[in-house]
């Protein structure tokens, strides 16, 4: 069980205004961050979505930044989906929120996200997309959507596939019954040089490139890159990223992991 779920309580509906107006206001420096970001490099305004890591956060504080425009939020945890689902269903539903699993995701915790999330980001292998997929049949959900999280980094400590496997990984998840393939996920090398962390996100678009010049069955939907957070979110976007997940840019640090 994780520590901090004891020590907050995430179901919480009250927050003061002045967090609420801090919330409000860290979501606009966060577009208007994306905004500057989308013009330097020549991309569209409006091409890069915004996804609020809302993992810590309660349902308070997540429907202060529905409130200032917020239309996609990611949770890492099954057990935070369960606790924050249910409130905040009728303001996503209004507002046509997308709800994207973002971390990993043990088989014995797929029943508790499937027909709650729309997409599951954190896909690490075709394996894990088939066990997925025949669950959403037996329950006669809809398609899912699926990124491949791929581990461009290298780093031990993250999770994803291997680069040298994704594209192999990848073909096969475009063919799995049950799940649509709709992308590519990373999380960036956690190192100062910008080169490192720039050669990685630059890697996964070249990938999804590839998958999708394969003309493979499935892979003509392959068209998302998640990939950028608080601290790399420019250099991400400078590499073609279609969606940035932010956490403590608009909700400050963390108090628990
Ligand atoms: C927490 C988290 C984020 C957001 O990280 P910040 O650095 O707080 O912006 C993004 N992606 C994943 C997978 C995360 O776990």
């Amino acid at each position: 069980m994780v520590a901090y779920l004891e020590h907050k309580d995430l179901a919480n509906q009250q927050i003061d205004a002045q967090r609420a107006q801090q919330i409000r206001d860290a979501v606009r420096r966060v577009q208007d961050q994306i905004a500057a970001a989308e013009q330097k490099a020549g991309r569209a305004p409006g091409s890069v979505r915004l996804l609020a890591a809302t993992k810590t956060r309660d349902v308070g504080e997540i429907r202060a930044a529905l409130d200032a425009g917020i239309r996609v939020i990611g949770e890492n945890r099954p057990q935070e989906i369960q606790i924050k689902a249910e409130p905040l269903h009728d303001d996503m539903t209004r507002l046509s929120v997308g709800y994207h699993l973002i971390g990993q995701l043990q088989r014995n915790k797929i029943n508790k996200v499937i027909g709650v999330v729309d997409t599951i980001e954190s896909v690490q292998s075709a394996q894990q997309a088939e066990q997925i997929g025949k669950r959403v049949l037996a329950h006669h959900y809809a398609p899912i959507n699926v990124f491949l999280e791929v581990n461009e980094s290298g780093e031990a400590s993250k999770s994803g596939c291997a680069p040298d496997q994704a594209y192999d990984q990848a073909l096969a998840v475009a063919h799995v019954p049950g799940v649509h393939l709709t992308g590519l996920m990373t999380i960036g090398a956690h190192v100062d040089d910008v080169h490192r962390i720039s050669a990685g996100f630059a890697a996964l678009r070249e990938l999804r490139e590839k998958i999708a010049a394969s003309g493979e069955p499935g892979t003509q939907h392959c068209t998302q890159l998640s990939m950028g957070m608080t601290h790399d979110l420019a250099i991400a976007i400078a590499e073609g990223s279609t969606q940035v997940r932010i956490g403590t840019a608009l909700f400050g640090p963390r108090a628990f992991i």
